[in-house]
């Protein structure tokens, strides 16, 4: 079997307890992994490296391709960018894709939510370029290429096909925004006609996109989307299936993937040990995926449905209505795959 070598990011928040469980579960599924750990965000800052996201992690993802990451604090309005945004950019990590769907026995307002969500990671509201004009008066640039929009779009369709979807849906807010959103408009209009015809093709403006979301989400397949939308929308759909602890997501880029889950470090539950590890678990699936673990990845995602299906409550986290906590779901998916 094939040895890889992974670098793992605990992170900070509930990042070291959802990563160790996630260790465990990916450990226990058989397949060979050596793990770099190292460290971003508060984590690094308390090891004594001078940034947030210091230079020798971002040197091991380069080398090893393949990283598994915890959520990273953002400090909100002051202090150092952002380590998600900064990561994402150092390695191009163009595409995030975040699949949103119903799962066994997590009662919800839907069933049959299957959409997959694919957010332009590097540029948008998020490039991080804000100025003072004068005091009380700031600017916030929203940047949008014609090479990046054409890019993600490319990759939405290409992964539309390969996925076997049916139908693309952007949401934009062209209307208003006319030069940058009307520029990622037009760049996933001309990769549909010229390249990728065959699938079913939609625009909607993000409002009222949003009210067809929270309405009936079975009616959406892939949806594609700009950064600062993707964020929104991402934790929107989270909502609809089960809420943050059960979305997964993936980091993708020519020379690197980054799998992380949707969530966020959770400050309010960090150190509690009720924080639910199943997204990033599932994240991890994406990524012995992504590593061609394929028989691995099966074996996580049958025993993470057998657990969610059994309903034992002492087994799941209280946001899924248990009153285990993260060590006994990594418990429960431990014995599964013995
Ligand atoms: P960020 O902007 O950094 O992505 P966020 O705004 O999405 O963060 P989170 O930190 O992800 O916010 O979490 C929002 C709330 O959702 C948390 O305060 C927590 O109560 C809940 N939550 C998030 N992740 C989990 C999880 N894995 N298990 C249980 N609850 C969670």
């Amino acid at each position: 079997m094939a040895k890889h070598t992974i670098v793992l990011i605990p992170g900070d928040g509930i990042g070291p307890e959802v990563t160790t469980a996630t260790r465990r579960v990916i450990e226990a599924s058989g397949v060979s992994i050596d793990w770099v750990e190292l460290p971003a965000g508060a984590n690094a800052i308390a090891q004594g490296f001078d940034n947030v996201l210091p230079e020798r992690t971002v040197a091991a993802i380069k080398a090893h391709r393949v990283a598994l990451k915890g959520p990273v604090t953002t400090p909100v309005g002051k202090g150092f960018k952002s380590v998600n945004v900064q990561l994402r950019q150092r390695l191009n990590l163009y595409a995030a894709i975040r699949p949103v769907r119903s799962l066994p026995g997590v009662k919800t307002r839907f069933e049959n939510v299957d959409m997959v969500i694919v957010r332009e990671n590097t540029e948008g509201l998020y490039s991080g370029i804000e100025n003072e004009i004068v005091p009380g008066v700031v600017t916030s640039l929203k940047v949008a290429s014609e090479p990046a929009c054409t890019r993600i779009a490319r990759y939405a369709f290409r992964y539309a096909t390969r996925r076997h979807r049916k139908k693309i849906t952007v949401f934009h807010k062209a209307n208003i925004m006319k030069l940058s959103d009307g520029l990622f408009l037009n760049c996933a209009r001309k990769i549909f006609e010229e390249e990728y015809p065959n699938i079913d093709y939609e625009e909607t403006i993000i409002d009222a996109g949003c009210m067809k979301l929270v309405q009936d989400p079975t009616k959406f397949d892939v949806l594609l989307m700009e950064n600062f939308y993707g964020d929104l929308v991402s934790d929107l759909c989270a909502g609809l299936v089960g809420g943050l602890g059960v979305v997964p997501g993936s980091n993708i880029g020519e020379e690197a993937a980054v799998f992380e889950a949707v969530h966020g470090s959770a400050p309010d539950i960090a150190g509690k040990g009720i924080a639910n590890p199943l997204a990033l678990i599932m994240s991890g699936v994406m990524m012995l995926r992504h590593l061609h673990e394929d028989t691995a990845a099966d074996r996580i995602k049958i025993a993470y449905n057998a657990v969610l299906e059994e309903g034992d409550k002492s087994k799941l986290t209280r946001d899924l209505g248990g009153t285990g906590g993260t060590d006994s779901f990594a418990d429960a998916m431990v014995a599964k795959l013995k």
